[in-house]
This record gives C-alpha cells, structure tokens and sequence, in this order.
C-alpha cells in the first residue's frame, strides 16, 4: 500500500468519527472546543466576541479562555467524563490563527498525550497562507473556512476591517485582501488532502443573492462540504438590527447548492467552548472553576 492510500484511510476513518463532516456521527460523537484563541484580526459586522457569556449560544461565545496548558488539563477531564469524545477543535472564540503560537501549543499539548483524537480548528482565512503547512504538519485534517463573499464589494460591507500584518486595512482593499488569502489557503490544503469545509453566514440584502457563485468556486478549489449558516445578529454588533436569516431561507439556499456540492445541514453554531454531542451543550459542566470541586 502506498504510504498516500494510507492517509486518505486515515483520513476517512477520523471523518466517519467527526460529528461536524459526518452527519451520520452527529448522533454519536462527541467534540469538544477549546477556548484558546481570543484574539481575531478581522471585524465581522456580525460579531461580538463576549467572554463569561453563560446564557448564549453561538460562535465567539465563552464562559472562560484558557491557556494551552488549562486546555489539556481541560481536555483530560473530558475525555475521561465523555467517552464518545472524537474530536477536539479550535474555534476562536477570536480567530484560531490570530495567535498561531497558542493553538499550536494546545494540540501539541494533546497530541503528546493522546493520538486518536481528531484535531480541527476554524478560521476566517487571512493567515493561512502563512500556517497552512504548519497546519498540515501538525496533523490538523479538518479546517474550517468562513468565506462569506467572492466579491470585494460585498465584502466592504460585511468587513469593518483586517488587520495583517500590523497594517488595518478597510473597504474595498481589506475584502481584497482577506479573499486573496482566503482562496490561496484553501486551495493549499485541500490540494495536500485537508478535508476543507466553508461556513457561509447568509446576510439578506448583503450576500443571500451571491452564496451559489461562493459555492461554485470553492467546490472548483475541492473543498469537501458547504456549511451555509443563518446570521445571528450579535447584540452589539454592527448588524444588531438585521434579521435573523429564517431555517426556510436557508433551507431554500441549501437546496439550490446541493447540486453542487454537498450541504451541512445539521450545524448548531456552536459557542467556542462547547462540548458534547453537537446537540447538547455541556460547556457549563466542563467549565474549569468546577474542576476541583468535580473530581
Ligand atoms: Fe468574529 Fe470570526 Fe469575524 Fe473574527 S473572524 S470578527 S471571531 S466572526
Ligand atoms: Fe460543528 Fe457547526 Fe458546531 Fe462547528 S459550529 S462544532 S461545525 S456543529
């Protein structure tokens, strides 16, 4: 067998186990996120990152941030409480690559103790052409990618700003420049055999009428599923206002790109400490400040 068949086994099999790629597994895996990235380099005008938020559940939600050695502590705890536990991500509640050097030392930090668990983080795109490889390196097989729009009009609309390298960009330019790298990392990682999956918030009046042509092309760049997901407007945010995107209308999108490529359709927008099966959320439970009292 050559060693190529072999990874992509490899691969498969931790797919079949990841509760997110998998529909089939949602049921009965288990995945936990690891709070270990606070910071993020772009402003979403959908996004209010809260910390200590007990009562919400959506991305950029958490009741703690830890450092990478509270998360494997974190994670030992949890793995000994939950054992369909298959997957551990990183999902911010900032942008997993923001701080590279963090999410790196969290999955080391669990790969030195565990060498089953799948590893999986999510990003908004801008750094990965820098991390791509360390990426790979590291052994991460699933990557989320949120691209909401091809067009960098759209996207001065949906970007207040992007931070990179020490330079804040705005508009037109910073939409520019995060679909730039956005395009160029996820064709980096699904051409070295990454299972990429693209979340796509649908933002009436803003992106809903260019979702297909965002699916078309990154079906084209080998991405292994679309994730089109409802706006949830933050409290706080600069779309506080907007409506909530309705499941129908979503539904109706996810229908129309189906005969492109294959639709998520069971994902709950999970807080950026969440753990369990995608349909619960024991991150109260698992929260550290019960850590001592719990064993
Ligand atoms: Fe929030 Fe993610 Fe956008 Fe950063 S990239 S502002 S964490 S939604
Ligand atoms: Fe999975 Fe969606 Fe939750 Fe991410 S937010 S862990 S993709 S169900």
């Amino acid at each position: 067998v050559c060693p190529g068949t072999t990874k992509s086994q490899e691969i498969i099999e931790k797919t079949k186990k990841h509760p997110c790629y998998s529909a089939e597994a949602h049921h009965t895996y288990a995945r936990m996120h690891l709070p270990v990235a606070p910071q993020c380099n772009v402003q979403c005008n959908y996004c209010n990152r809260k910390f200590d938020c007990v009562n919400e559940s959506r991305p950029g939600v958490t009741s703690e941030v830890l450092t990478p050695d509270q998360a494997l502590d974190k994670f030992e705890w949890v793995k000994e409480k939950i054992d369909q536990l298959s997957v551990v991500g990183i999902a911010g509640p900032g942008d997993a690559l923001a701080e590279w050097k963090l999410t790196k030392q969290t999955f080391e930090n669990i790969k030195a103790v565990n060498s089953d668990v799948t590893f999986c983080l999510s990003t908004n795109g801008l750094l990965l052409p820098e991390y791509a490889e360390e990426i790979i390196q590291l052994g991460v097989q699933h990557v989320t990618v949120t691209v909401n729009t091809l067009d960098p009009e759209i996207g001065a609309k949906i970007y207040k700003f992007v931070v990179y390298k020490g330079i804040r960009y705005e508009g037109v330019e910073a939409a520019k420049l995060l679909l730039k790298n956005q395009l160029a990392g996820i064709e980096y990682l699904t051409k070295r055999g990454v299972l990429v999956k693209i979340n796509i918030v649908m933002i009436k009046g803003i992106n809903d009428h260019h979702i297909p042509a965002v699916v078309k092309k990154v079906k084209e760049l080998g991405v292994f599923v679309t994730n089109i997901m409802p706006l949830i407007p933050a409290p706080g945010s600069a779309f506080e206002h907007f409506s909530q995107t309705s499941m129908k209308e979503i539904n109706e999108l996810r229908n129309v790109c189906q005969l492109d490529i294959q639709q998520m359709r069971h994902c709950q927008q999970c807080r950026a400490d969440a753990i369990g099966l995608l349909n619960e959320d024991r991150s109260q439970e698992f929260r550290m400040c019960n850590r001592q009292t719990a064993e």
